[in-house]
């Protein structure tokens, strides 16, 4: 029997921990992001206000993001790509920057689309 090649299966198994709940090994960024699609709209549903990025003292989305969507500029800016968001808020929670990001979902029918095994 071939295994049907339009369902993803999860790149790492679960293991048991020592006390019999399962423990997820931890993924690398080329593997979070291949478990993954991305039906990407035309409308950004995060933007970034690069003026208000400027006298951001943490960067903190830098680092918070787990898709490393937030690069920053050498003029003490940020660069922000919507395409490939994962759609977890982190960004908007880490932002200390008040009225920097602007957060919604994507339009119905796109997004993130998280492949389950
Ligand atoms: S944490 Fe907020 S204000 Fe600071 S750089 Fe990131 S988006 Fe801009
Ligand atoms: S919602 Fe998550 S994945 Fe998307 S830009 Fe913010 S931190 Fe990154």
């Amino acid at each position: 029997m071939s295994a049907d090649p339009s369902v993803a299966r999860p790149l790492r198994a679960p293991v048991r921990s020592r006390h019999g709940g399962a423990v997820y090994p931890a993924q690398s960024f080329e593997e979070r992001m291949a478990a993954v699609e991305f039906r990407v709209g035309t409308r950004p549903h995060i933007t970034v206000d690069a003026a208000v990025c400027r006298s951001c003292t943490t960067k903190a989305c830098v680092s918070a993001c787990p898709a490393d969507l937030f690069a920053p500029t050498a003029d003490g800016g940020i660069l922000f790509n919507y395409e490939q968001c994962f759609e977890c808020g982190t960004c908007y929670q880490v932002c200390n920057g008040a009225g920097a990001i602007t957060w919604t979902y994507p339009d119905g029918g796109h997004g993130v689309v998280f492949h389950h095994g």
